[in-house]
């Protein structure tokens, strides 16, 4: 591995100089300021004005003609870190390192190749020359926190558009034409406790070592819920008593982790539990080779468990709600519904379960959802959807997508994939807000997105500039 900076030159230069100058600008989520202010300093320089809206998004467009196409891409990152390293997202600037045929931060920190390459490209087509006339800039904020930026984006930015090339996908043998929409459904419910015999046996459940995975990309992988798993599990058994029930993290993850503490009557009881969940322990849980199922006997008594109707109610609805793929498209190969029962937490005396419905059409994706707050209602909580984001759905006829597929034969000698994706992009907003735009998603090849070993493919940066620069010049 070698520090970027004395490894050589890698090409084209250009866009390497605005990546690592990206790079060395602090940008998480919601701070990115200093970016954007070092952005439309360089959209001046190149004869470009800048605006930027209430939400903070950043519109670079032409001086002298009207604007009608726009390479898109966001100004946050993910900050992610490996557990042993010392790192400031808010100050420090990213290091760099050349390892093979890739630049990533040697597994140290995520390095914001999503989306800062994608920035580095387009303002490369313009310093260059190399973008067409009409051609503009625009840079969102706060993407991967919910597409905040996208979603409030100031529609005026969008007016006489009729090109929009977003750069924040990973693959460059292909371009993504549509994707899902998604519903972020909240439930909570307040609880009712009785007290444990004194003379009652305690233990703690674990389920763990599934793969988890993000619940747009992963979800057809049947790679287990751990919160479902449990849930299922201590449907079985009545006699257990619940004191306290957790897992998951964020919505968008498929939860990999769960726990109870249970309370039983008497050994006999506690024996037969403690045998099954260990029967299920080590089982090679669909290719999760860690998974373990584990009970261990607690010498505490906990003070409270949870009343059996609101045992009930909560294991019903955690039972019963749709979850995983729940429709899946043969002619895309993919889910295009699935719900993911994402997290489980009890804080004073309230049951928080929130949840993401992922759907390609929007009508399926607003019934599902309407499916899931009639379930939990039923069951005594409160229900609502905290936050949506539209899909974007597919126009695979469009002459902008014919002419990238055209360009990318002729540059690569085979045919350019489409793809629908059941995650969520920006574009999906911008659809909304401006039917008639034609609007593809395309970038160079990057892997392990969102975590430390975050890398970018210096060999594909190339020949997706190329990509671009040919498709500038028909445009
Ligand atoms: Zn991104």
């Amino acid at each position: 591995m070698m520090d970027l900076e004395t490894s050589g030159r890698l090409d084209p230069e250009i866009v390497w100089r605005y990546f690592r100058r990206i790079a060395s600008i602090a940008h998480p989520s919601g701070h990115e300021d200093k970016l954007r202010d070092f952005l439309a300093g360089e959209g001046v320089k190149l004869g470009l004005l800048p605006e930027t809206d209430p939400a903070g998004n950043l519109l670079l467009k032409p001086a002298k003609v009207p604007l009608r196409m726009l390479f898109q891409a966001h100004m946050d990152m993910v900050p992610q870190k490996r557990a042993d390293v010392t790192f400031d997202f808010l100050h420090d600037p990213i290091s760099l390192v050349r390892d093979g045929e890739w630049v990533s931060s040697g597994g140290r920190t995520t390095i914001g190749g999503d989306d800062g390459i994608g920035i580095a490209l387009a303002m490369s087509l313009f310093a260059e020359g190399a973008a067409p006339a009409g051609a503009g800039m625009l840079f969102t904020v706060e993407e991967e926190t919910g597409l905040t930026g996208a979603g409030n984006l100031n529609v005026d930015f969008l007016r006489g558009v009729e090109q929009l090339i977003n750069l924040d996908s990973c693959d460059p043998d292909a371009i993504v034409i549509g994707c899902a929409g998604g519903c972020h459904i909240d439930a909570k419910r307040s609880m009712r406790y009785t007290t444990p015999a004194a003379d009652a046996i305690a233990f703690h459940l674990a389920i763990g070592g599934l793969k988890g995975g993000h619940s747009g990309e992963d979800i057809a992988d049947c790679r287990g819920n751990s919160i479902r798993i449990l849930a299922d599990f201590l449907k079985k058994y009545d006699q257990a008593a619940i004191a306290s029930f957790s897992g998951g993290t964020l919505d968008n993850v498929i939860p990999a982790s769960a726990e109870a503490v249970c309370v039983v009557k008497n050994d006999a009881v506690f024996a037969e539990i403690a045998a099954d969940a260990s029967h299920r322990n080590g089982a090679n849980f669909h290719g999760a080779e860690n998974f373990f199922f584990r009970v261990q006997r607690l010498t505490a008594l906990p003070e409270k468990v949870w009343s059996s109707d609101c045992r009930a109610e909560v294991l019903n609805a955690l039972c019963l709600c749709p979850n995983e793929v729940l429709e899946f498209s043969e002619e895309f190969q993919m889910p295009v519904l699935s719900n993911n029962l994402a997290a489980v937490r009890e804080e004073n005396q309230w049951l928080h379960v929130s949840m993401l419905a992922r759907g390609n059409e929007d009508r399926k994706k607003t019934q599902l959802s309407e499916e899931i707050l009639r379930l939990f209602r039923a069951d005594g909580f409160s229900a609502e959807i905290a936050s949506s984001y539209p899909g974007w759905t597919p126009k695979s006829e469009s002459p902008l997508i014919e002419t990238a597929r055209q360009i990318y034969r002729e540059l690569r000698g085979k045919t350019l994939e489409l793809q629908v994706i059941h995650a969520g992009l920006e574009c999906g907003f911008f659809a909304g807000m401006a039917p008639q735009m034609a609007i593809l998603s395309a970038g160079p090849r990057m892997e392990n997105l969102h975590t430390p070993e975050e890398r970018i493919q210096i060999a594909s940066v190339e020949t997706f500039y190329q990509f671009l620069k040919e498709l500038c010049r028909v445009l």
